[in-house]
């Protein structure tokens, strides 16, 4: 059956998190002037939240810990590792983050092009998100495109998070998308790969960080450009 319907995921996908994460820090920690206070270099800072934050995102997504957890602790690990124990930095960070990381648009390169040229080949698109249900919709709006979406599932709406199967039915529910005419994109191995998988639908990797998985018949891209190979 011929594809109609294309579930994006969001996050690092499209909506270019971890730059705009990228960029949201930088300005918080010019702003505490905390290279001044702490002798710590930014770039250094920020891969360590970087590995922390990944680390706390995958422990939500096998249900380890829940989202509260990940909001106390990120910037507290990520201090803590420079010896600087302070919880109220710490969360001045994290409520200051969440306001203005929206402040900050970048799309995935290529994200542009691409739901243009899927929207004129007159394919029906869509988003699943595991993102917070509260900045989902906020993320398209703010970076111009909403408009290329007829629906938008977040996972907070659902109660459950890809990869869990339930989330996948409800946002087919609410288009007559269905299996067989849908195929979904992402850049999460276990969230989005075997999410879609599980559930039986068609699936393109889009493995920006060169995780070079191997699987046969497995549909493959390092830019989003290269989804002109397959749709
Ligand atoms: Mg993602």
């Amino acid at each position: 059956m011929k594809i109609q319907h294309i579930f994006f995921d969001l996050d690092n996908t499209i909506w270019d998190h971890r730059k705009n994460a990228y960029l949201t820090i930088k300005d918080l920690f010019e702003k505490e002037e905390i290279s001044l206070k702490y002798t710590i270099d930014f770039e250094e800072f920020h891969s360590v939240y970087h590995e922390i934050n990944e680390s706390l995102w995958e422990k939500i997504r096998d249900g380890i810990i829940d989202k509260e957890y990940l909001r106390k602790h990120r910037f507290y690990d990520t201090f803590s590792h420079f010896n600087v124990d302070d919880e109220k930095l710490s969360m001045y960070f994290e409520e200051h983050f969440l306001d203005r990381i929206l402040n900050h648009n970048e799309l995935v390169e290529g994200a542009a092009y691409i739901l243009e040229y899927l929207k004129a080949k007159n394919y029906t698109l869509h988003i699943i998100s595991n993102g917070f249900k509260e900045v989902t919709e906020r993320k398209c709006i703010l970076s111009g495109i909403d408009k290329y979406f007829q629906t938008i599932t977040s996972a907070d709406t659902v109660g459950v998070r890809k990869p869990r199967p339930e989330i996948f039915e409800y946002s087919l529910s609410l288009s007559d998308a269905t299996k067989e005419n849908s195929i979904l994109i992402g850049d999460d191995w276990i969230a989005d790969v075997v999410g879609a998988q599980n559930f039986g639908m068609d699936v393109i990797f889009f493995d920006v960080l060169n995780e070079n998985k191997e699987e046969e018949g497995l549909k493959v891209i390092k830019h989003l450009l290269q989804i002109k190979d397959y749709l």
